[in-house]
């Protein structure tokens, strides 16, 4: 038996705090199928970031630079922040047939799913908002303001998850896990993605 695949751009979304990122980790490093697309971004490394690996760290004038050649195929200001999804990456990744997860905030999510309906979109929710205030606080990257900030921010966010193709609570990890999983084994196999060739 031959087969081909296309690869697909898989969306992970939803409110900070959340667990997008603790999914998509585990997630690329279980399949090697998948591939994460580095975003670039204006705010500072934190201790543990490498760069090109977490994000590609630029400044303000780099940023502007590359907004004004078009290279971004979503940007957005969070939190403060801008944030940037490259072209670029997405491009020669998903030419390579790669399944390329990007772990985006929801004003991208929106821009990505409207350029590209071919996307698969997650939107992970938290259990409770006391629940998320918790991450916020254990996971200690923010200060209480910026919490807040991300709390209030939340809420405008969930209401509009029904743009996503599917919704994942992320309560239990291992079965968020499990569910987020499965969803892109399934996708995997849709016949617009998945050629097998019975000889
Ligand atoms: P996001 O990428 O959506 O901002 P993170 O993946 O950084 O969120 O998760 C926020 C915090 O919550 C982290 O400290 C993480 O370890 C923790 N976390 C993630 N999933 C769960 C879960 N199911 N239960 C409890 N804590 C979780
Ligand atoms: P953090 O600064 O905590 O790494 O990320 C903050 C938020 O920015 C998260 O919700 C994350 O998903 C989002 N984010 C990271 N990269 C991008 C990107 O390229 N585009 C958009 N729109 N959001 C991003």
């Amino acid at each position: 038996m031959t087969e081909e695949r296309k690869g697909m751009l898989i969306v992970i979304s939803g409110p900070s705090g959340t667990g997008k990122g603790t999914i998509c980790e585990r997630l690329l490093a279980d399949d090697p199928s998948l591939t994460f697309s580095v975003s670039a971004t204006t705010r500072a490394p934190r201790e543990t970031e490498i760069e090109g690996v977490h994000y590609f760290f630029l400044t303000e004038e780099k940023y502007d630079r590359l907004l004004a050649q078009d290279a971004f195929l979503e940007h957005a200001t969070v939190h403060g922040h801008r944030y940037g999804t490259l072209k670029s990456q997405v491009e020669q990744l998903m030419e390579q047939g790669k399944n390329v997860v990007l772990d985006i905030d929801p004003q991208g999510a929106k821009e990505v799913m409207r350029q590209r309906p071919d996307c698969v979109s997650i939107f992970i929710l938290p259990p409770s908002y006391a629940a998320l205030r918790v991450r916020l606080h254990t996971r200690n990257t923010d200060d209480p303001v910026e919490i807040e900030r991300r709390l209030g921010n939340a809420r405008g966010e969930i209401e509009q998850m029904h743009l996503y193709q599917y919704a994942v609570v992320n309560d239990d990890l291992e079965l968020a896990y499990s569910q987020v999983s499965s969803i892109i084994a399934a996708e995997k196999q849709r016949t617009t993605r998945y050629f097998p060739v019975v000889e």
